[in-house]
């Protein structure tokens, strides 16, 4: 291992692999970043992410800048063609168990910006850009890959203990695993237009509205500062270049504002998809994000999966370079995921049918009809798959709440790298293998923990509860709970 240049190499430096490499760079290791394209990608893509991502934001330091460059995202409403609410998804303006507003809107090269400028803070990252990856290598003991310089077409070889995917859509890391794609239905093309406002006080709404209509589902984005979009969807066979042209697009766009109202920043056409890859780990290689799946964004959440993967994952990887390769700890990454954004690809894509005039309006079981007659639905919370801990155990699997403590420190920063254990009980034998608190080091622990209703609690890095107990054994508990993080027994 002595030999290896690097700990991690990650494959792609969008907005999942520039916030995986914070993640593992503040755990001290090290990360080579190679992109191929010499910039940043500046077609319109992510506009909106939940509470839990920016809980994950705040995990690596960079909310401060963000805040700044973000605005409260209000929901989305679904209306039919007549302009009837058929479906409401309020988000309402209520700090949430993750310690921020449920949703936000924001400028993706805004944030690609801020999570690059965090990267140059660490002196074990190097990011090699116009450097596209061209070969892997999956050694049994190892991971290598070839990479192009694209100015000079020189090849290079580097080595590490993993390579991690992140090279979106069409990953190259995907078909060097040779894993397929299991397409789950949902495939239209849509025209995406980023307009800017001339003048600030134009009636627009002030929430997402989803157009449903059978000839031209549209969304309507509110986004941050004078920025609006629409994502149109395209009729088979319809032309892009025809519709691109400034007088079909002004002429649709008339229904809401007109030319002397707004510039046209960018526009482009995207296949909105439903996959997951059939693999997200093969050896000691890696897919995480748009490599892994693909979602259309009627929820606003595939960039926000790719930052679940990224969480979920740097933890496992900062484990088993530090102690050893561990591939049951490795292999629940997939397990643990892959659930979890299946069903929000599922939702988005019954959103979809929706938008087309295909579907009812009950696109998930948190929809509900309320007195008032209309049909209002609350985010949905998917839990993690199985994976670690024991699935029995009612608490496993929960998101731990964000809070503070002793003079506005963030609980979150105790466990941000390894496992924490929190309990009720007086602890004798301090002798765990694993940080642990109780009520007399921190008083709120116990307001806590009576509301996962036990005694006591096992936390990981990525802020999911491992495992509750009521025993008064914590050193059978926590080695039962840490044996396949650690390898133990
Ligand atoms: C219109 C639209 C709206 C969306 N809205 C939202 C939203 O509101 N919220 C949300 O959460 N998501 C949204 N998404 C999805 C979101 O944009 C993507 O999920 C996200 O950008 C994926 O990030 P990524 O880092 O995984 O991949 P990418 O951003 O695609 O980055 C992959 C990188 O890998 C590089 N690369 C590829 N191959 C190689 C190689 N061989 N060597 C080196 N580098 C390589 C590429 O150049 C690229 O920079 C939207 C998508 C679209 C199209």
């Amino acid at each position: 291992m002595s030999t290896l240049d690097f700990d991690i190499i990650i494959v792609g430096f969008g907005p999942v692999g520039g916030t995986l490499a914070n993640l593992l760079a503040m755990n001290n290791l090290s990360v080579l970043i190679l992109e191929k394209e010499a910039g940043l990608y500046n077609l319109p893509r992510a506009v909106h992410f939940d509470d839990e991502v920016m809980r994950v934001f705040q995990t690596i330091g960079i909310t401060k800048s963000l805040v700044k460059k973000l605005i409260i995202n209000k929901g989305t409403r679904f209306l039919d063609e007549k302009g009837k609410l058929i479906l409401d998804w309020p988000r309402p303006k209520v700090i949430t168990e993750n310690g921020w507003y449920p949703s936000y809107r924001f400028h993706q090269p805004d944030l690609e910006k801020i999570l690059r400028q965090k990267l140059k803070t660490y002196d074990k990252v190097i990011t090699l850009q116009n450097s596209e990856v061209v070969k892997t290598i999956n050694h049994k003991n190892f991971s290598a890959v070839e990479y192009k310089n694209l100015k000079t077409g020189n090849i290079f070889s580097v080595r590490s203990k993993y390579v991690i995917g992140c090279d979106g859509a069409n990953s190259f890391i995907r078909d060097e695993m040779k894993t397929e794609m299991e397409h789950l239905g949902f495939e239209q093309r849509w025209a995406v237009i980023d307009l800017i406002l001339k003048t600030k006080n134009i009636n627009l709404p002030d929430r997402t509205i989803q157009y449903c209509n059978s000839k031209r589902p549209t969304t309507y984005c509110r986004n941050v500062g004078r920025r609006r979009r629409w994502e149109i969807a395209l009729k088979e066979n319809e032309s892009t270049e025809n519709f691109f042209k400034d007088k079909t697009l002004w002429n649709f766009l008339s229904q809401w504002i007109s030319e002397e109202d707004a510039k046209i920043e960018r526009r482009t056409v995207y296949t909105f998809q439903s996959a997951i890859a059939k693999k997200w780990k093969k050896g000691r290689l890696f897919l995480v994000g748009d490599a892994a799946h693909l979602t259309p964004p009627f929820m606003g959440q595939g960039m926000c999966a790719g930052i679940r993967d990224a969480s979920n994952l740097a933890w496992k990887i900062n484990i088993s370079c530090k102690i050893g390769h561990n591939e049951k700890l490795l292999k629940s990454y997939q397990s643990e995921r892959s659930s979890n954004v299946r069903d929000y690809i599922n939702t988005a894509m019954k959103m979809g049918e929706l938008l087309n005039s295909i579907g009812g309006s009950n696109v998930s079981d948190t929809v509900y009809l309320q007195k008032d007659g209309t049909i209002k639905m609350n985010s949905i919370k998917p839990k993690l798959g199985e994976g670690l801990g024991n699935s029995i155990d009612k608490n496993r699997g929960k998101i731990f709440p964000s809070f503070k403590f002793n003079f506005n420190k963030e609980f979150d920063d105790l466990f941000s790298c390894d496992p924490i254990l929190i309990t009720n009980k007086e602890i004798k034998n301090k002798k765990f293998k694993i940080s642990t608190y109780n009520v007399s080091d921190i008083p709120e622990i116990e307001e806590i923990l009576k509301s996962f209703n036990t005694n006591s609690l096992i936390i990981r890095p990525d802020r999911f509860v491992l495992g509750s107990t009521d025993k008064t054994d914590l050193r059978d508990f926590s080695q039962l709970c840490l044996k396949d993080i650690y390898n133990i027994g």
